[in-house]
């Protein structure tokens, strides 16, 4: 007979991991399933997010950031240095050190949480069975109660743009440069695109980011995403907006980019091409035919809003189901899986997940845009503040950007808040808090915001909705 689990769950990504510790939190027998191993063949958890994904990116954004800081912000400040350089070898080192911080804290905690770790790639079969293959080809099958999949994502891969792990690398070779290249291309100009654009762009390489769309994140609120543009585009980032990639060809040690845009076909030369151009779920090999669980239209595993697949007591979590593909849905995704096997009633709320590009400054947005309204009928006030009118902005030198704050026209609930500016990760969750409690603009407008703090563009934004904003001109005047 083989061993009985409570849960077992497949993947240890942040939605993985987490369910597993939640899970163990509750007292049920839980084991996980993960594939990736290190070079000695020890298991590695922690998935994209902690591996090759949020935490090394930014780790090197953060050191990138230090190094353009210094080699060009300082002298303002009367602070000379002498030429700064870049030791990119002991950067990629200190990645890899947080990374690995990180990675054994996860196993440590599965342990402490008395989760049981099966190493190998898990196999949904029907009757919750979970086949385990070890790298060495032995299969052993486990039974479980409930199962929670958590396979994660990879990165699309376009057949004009093949990855040599060379020249042309993905989001995770990206990570593992030796060297600032000198000419550096990005095709997309998405969230991991800009990300690890910015990385190499401190730190001294000519990036041109090449973009099949003409609107610039069309899922941004457009009045944020074109003051981001303009910010991103000073700062050095050439974006060819409408610019679909047709060919790569790769010659000693270089990469022609053959794309076309309005006035047709174009090249460009570049040192390395990293392709960023989206992720796709990891559904190969992890279902049998008959496990009963069925994907979407769209190759995703088909849930409901309780991440339930089709097969009671299957449950589905993280990218390889529908809603946006970042950390901390997977993970609030598996301890609501883990409750309801545990028999209590969570509930994620899809519509406070808040979404930031760390570039700096970082753009933050939580809600509905105000797009989305348009389209949708709702009717809506719309309050702005710029970062050039905070006086701890201004203080810090970093006042690029703007809060704006969407409120519904009836009720003054917030809808939505979308940031570019100092700290826009942090603010917008500030937001986003408000946002759960059911908050209106007029409530944010009237709590005490600490002086002097970059947030102030909060309740500055937020009083604006009124047109009562204090720190400038309204265009709106209202008592
Ligand atoms: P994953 O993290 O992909 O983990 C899945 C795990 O399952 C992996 O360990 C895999 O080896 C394992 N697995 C797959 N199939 C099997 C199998 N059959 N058997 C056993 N194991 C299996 N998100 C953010 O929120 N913030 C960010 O700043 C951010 N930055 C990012 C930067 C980059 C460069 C990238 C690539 C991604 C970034 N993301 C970010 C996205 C984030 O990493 C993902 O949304 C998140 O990791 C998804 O978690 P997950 O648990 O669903 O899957
Ligand atoms: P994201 O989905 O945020 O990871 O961004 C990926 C981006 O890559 C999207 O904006 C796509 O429009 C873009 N993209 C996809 N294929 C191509 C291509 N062939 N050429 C240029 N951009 C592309």
């Amino acid at each position: 007979m083989s061993e009985k689990f409570d849960v077992v769950v497949i993947g240890s990504g942040p939605g993985g991991y987490v369910a597993a510790i939640r899970a163990g939190q509750l007292g049920l027998k839980t084991a996980i399933v993960e594939k990736w191993a290190d070079d000695k063949g020890a298991p590695v958890f922690g998935g994209t997010c902690l591996n090759v994904g949020c935490i090394p990116s930014k780790a090197l954004l953060d050191s990138s950031h230090r190094f353009h800081d210094a080699a060009h912000n300082f002298d303002v400040h009367g602070i000379s240095t002498g030429e700064v350089s870049i030791d990119v070898p002991k950067m990629i080192g200190r990645k890899d050190a947080v990374v690995k911080q990180l990675t054994g804290g996860v196993a440590g905690l599965l342990k402490h949480n008395g989760v049981t770790t099966l190493q190998g790639t898990g196999k949904l079969l029907a009757g919750k069975k979970v086949e385990v293959t070890a790298a060495d080809g032995t299969q052993t099958v486990v039974d479980a109660d409930n199962v929670i999949l958590a396979s994660g994502s990879v990165p699309v891969e376009i057949p004009p743009a093949p990855v040599d792990n060379d020249i042309v690398v993905d989001s995770t070779g990206a990570l593992e440069f030796d060297s600032v290249p000198k000419r550096l291309g990005v095709i997309g100009a998405g969230v991991i695109g800009l990300e690890l654009g910015s990385v190499w762009s401190r730190l001294g390489s000519e990036v041109i980011l090449i973009e099949a769309m003409d609107t610039f994140l069309p899922a941004n609120d457009q009045t944020i995403a074109k003051d981001a543009f303009k910010i991103f585009s000073k700062q050095g980032l050439d974006i060819r907006l409408g610019a679909r990639v047709s060919g790569t060809e790769v010659k000693s040690k270089e990469v022609t980019v053959t794309y076309t845009d309005s006035e047709g076909d174009k090249t460009e030369t570049f040192d390395k091409l990293i392709v960023c151009v989206g992720r796709k779920p990891v559904t190969d090999n992890l279902l049998a035919g008959d496990s009963g669980v069925n994907l979407d239209e769209r190759g995703f595993i088909f849930v409901n809003d309780r991440c339930e697949t089709d097969v009671p007591g299957v449950y589905a979590i993280g990218d390889i189901v529908r809603g946006p593909m970042l950390a901390h849905k997977a993970s609030e995704e598996g301890v609501m899986a883990a409750e309801l096997i545990a028999g209590q009633k969570p509930q994620v709320n899809y519509d406070t997940i808040p979404g930031i590009i760390y570039t700096h400054p970082e753009v933050g947005s939580v809600g509905k845009t105000e797009e989305q309204l348009k389209a949708d009928g709702v009717e809506y006030n719309v309050g702005n503040f710029p970062f050039a009118a905070i006086g701890r902005a201004l203080a810090s030198n970093d006042a690029d950007g703007q809060v704006k704050i969407i409120a519904d026209a009836k009720t003054d609930r917030i809808l939505g808040a979308h940031i570019v500016g100092p700290s826009a990760g942090d603010l917008v969750q500030e937001v986003a808090i408000a946002m759960e409690f059911g908050s209106t603009a007029e409530d944010i407008g009237l709590m005490t915001f600490g002086h002097p703090t970059v947030s102030e563009a909060v309740k500055e934004a937020a009083l604006a909705v009124h047109g009562h904003a204090i720190h400038k001109a309204n265009r709106k005047k209202r008592k």
